[in-house]
């Protein structure tokens, strides 16, 4: 644990397509008191993406608006497509009842948060998912058809870019079977908690 009033804030990274949002919603499903972060996007909502619980979806006034209120910790301009940003409030008020909170954002913000996370008298673990290999990231972001190929290879230049900073991670954990991964995970969050 990183002090005796709570653990740290758990920051997790990992190139589009890795499987971090399958990882972390394994651990979820057993351990349920995690909270995650849900981020405020200007981008369009996928098919099944619920305002309020997968992102806040807003215009880019409303973002600019909050971003100017200073109601986010970090924003980034992800793929230059969009804008995201994670609210500030609810990451601070949950750590402060030991709370275990992640973050899952991408290296500009992590980064920002690294950086941010003095001023706000916060303490950071910064934890990376990566693929077995990039041909298998490939493989899954092309397999999940959700964009378009403009996009994906957009995504696919950004994950050599993000892969490329996997050492600058606290720790790190290769996705090759999402039992696996999430079990590392769990434990990694267990032991900043005391849980
Ligand atoms: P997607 O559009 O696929 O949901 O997310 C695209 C990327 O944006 C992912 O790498 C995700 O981690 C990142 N992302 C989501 N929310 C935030 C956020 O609040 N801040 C930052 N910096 N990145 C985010």
């Amino acid at each position: 644990m990183a002090d005796s009033q709570h653990g740290r804030l758990i920051v997790l990274c990992g190139p589009a397509g890795v499987g971090k949002g399958t990882v972390l919603g394994r651990v979820r499903e057993q351990h349920p008191e995690i909270w995650l972060s849900v981020s405020a996007t200007t981008r369009q909502p996928r098919p099944g993406e619920v305002n309020g619980v997968n992102y806040f979806f807003m215009t880019e006034p409303e973002f600019l608006a909050k971003e100017k209120a200073g109601e986010f910790l970090e924003t980034a301009d992800v793929f230059g497509l969009a804008h995201y940003g994670t609210p500030v409030k609810p990451v601070v008020e949950h750590l402060e009842r030991n709370i275990p909170v992640v973050l899952e954002i991408d290296l500009q913000g992590a980064r920002t948060v690294k950086r941010r996370a003095k001023e706000l008298g916060l303490e950071v673990l910064t934890v990376f998912i990566e693929p077995p290999s990039f041909e298998e990231l490939k493989r899954r972001l092309i397999g999940r058809g959700t964009e378009t190929p403009q996009q994906q290879a957009k995504r696919l230049e950004t994950a050599k870019v993000e892969l490329a900073a996997a050492p600058e991670f606290d720790k790190r954990i290769v996705n090759n079977v999402v039992d696996e991964a999430a079990d590392e995970l769990w434990h990694i969050i267990a032991e900043e908690f005391g849980l």
